[in-house]
């Protein structure tokens, strides 16, 4: 079976019928994230050489889309473990690696903090050598899959070089590390995106991913492409299966007393129309900017930044059209509407957030320094 195949067989028989009970309980949703690891799916990414299947950008960003039409939440803890592995693949040890590409390790990005909040560039945590330990003290704001994952990819000011920040591969059971609240969003809900403090948190110096001072370069260079485009899957997923939904529902919802469905009512068909077009631009425009990554194209950091901000707001609006047409329907649990409408919200505060992107684009496209 391929791993197309394997993932639909998920789908179907484990993560429909969890989707609404990790939305409604808050849960993380460990049967399907261990039924994703056993297909090899948590290797998607990782090189073969370590025993992973060795696929790129194009082939998660299929994984994360399909899984965001049945669960945003499922879908957003695979984004960040895709993202954190992309970091992991070029700077992590082989040990890890292995374990990933093997599917027994679950891993996730640390960066946002307190005291920086959406700017996750300029960490304020710190990061202290002891022989040959570092020490670390930080107030995450946010990790996905906190305390589910096995590690965390984490910024801290740098331990003494010029730059804004250094990144570390933190085992998730170390010492020091402590849960600050559990997770309880309005949408979300399954993927544990908790504050998480660390006080006095040792580590190996050798956890260091890439040189001191450079974790700028790397959040950069490598998590922004994978992070804006992984996100991005996400939003067009939740889009899909919202519309997906809507249509279902205004075809199969009759007036009685008229004979006709909602679907034969013209508003409610031009309102569908709108959001299948919004929904295909989306997905159109992240086809274009895989196709610019994986090609080097001049225009590809542009197109980076275009397609998180384009499909996180593309997403309010199809999520929102997607409840107007499914009237007071889609106020209830049942046609399963309200709860993509509730995860599509999380896509343009997740930095970096909508709006800081716009200042960035107009930077871009105006010549002027991003930072
Ligand atoms: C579901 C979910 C999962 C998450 N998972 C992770 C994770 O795994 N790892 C992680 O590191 N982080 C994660 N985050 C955090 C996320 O990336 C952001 O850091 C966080 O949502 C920012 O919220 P805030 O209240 O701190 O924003 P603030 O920085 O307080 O921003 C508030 C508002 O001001 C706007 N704003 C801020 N700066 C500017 C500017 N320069 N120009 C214009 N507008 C600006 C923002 O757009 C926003 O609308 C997650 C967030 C969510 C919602």
């Amino acid at each position: 079976m391929t791993y197309l195949a394997q993932l639909d067989t998920i789908i179907s028989d484990k993560l429909t019928a969890l989707a609404p009970i990790t939305d409604k309980e808050a849960a993380f949703p460990r049967p399907v994230i261990d039924a994703l690891s056993a297909a090899g799916l948590l290797g998607l990414v990782s090189s073969k050489e370590m025993g992973g299947m060795g696929l790129g950008l194009a082939e998660a960003s299929q994984v994360v889309s399909k899984l965001a039409q049945t669960c945003p939440s499922t879908a957003m803890i695979v984004c960040m473990h895709y993202c954190a592995v992309a970091v992991l693949e070029q700077l992590g040890s082989e040990s890890v690696r292995r374990d990933i590409a093997a599917g027994k390790h679950l891993t996730t990005l640390a960066f946002s903090e307190l005291e920086s909040r959406s700017h996750f560039w300029a960490p304020a945590s710190t990061a202290k050598l002891d022989g040959n330990e570092v020490v670390l003290n930080a107030r995450k704001s946010w990790i996905t899959s906190a305390f589910h994952a096995d590690s965390y990819v984490w910024s801290s000011k740098p331990l003494a070089a010029e730059g804004a920040s250094s990144l570390w591969l933190i085992e998730a059971k170390t010492n020091g590390l402590k849960l600050a609240a559990p997770f309880d969003g309005m949408g979300m809900r399954g993927n544990a995106s908790s504050p998480v403090t660390a006080e006095g948190v040792r580590i190996p110096a050798a956890n260091a991913l890439g040189e001191d001072g450079k974790g700028f370069d790397i959040m950069m260079g490598v998590v922004l492409p994978w992070f804006c485009v992984l996100n991005a899957s996400c939003s067009v997923g939740t889009m899909e299966g919202s519309i997906s939904r809507a249509i279902e529902h205004v075809s199969a919802t009759k007036h009685q007393h008229l004979g006709t469905s909602l679907a034969e009512l013209p508003t409610i068909r031009a309102y569908v129309a709108r959001g299948r077009i919004k929904t295909d631009m989306a997905n159109t425009l992240l086809s274009d900017t895989i196709a610019a990554i994986v090609s080097g194209r001049a225009d590809t950091m542009l197109r980076v930044l275009e397609i998180k901000a384009a499909a996180a707001e593309t997403a309010l609006e199809v999520t929102d059209i997607a409840m107007r047409v499914c009237g007071g329907a889609a106020f209830r649990k049942e046609v399963g509407v309200e709860r993509l409408f509730r995860d599509a919200r999380a896509a343009s505060v997740m930095a970096p957030t909508t709006d800081v992107l716009y200042d960035f684009i107009g930077k871009a496209v105006t010549g002027q320094p991003l930072f």
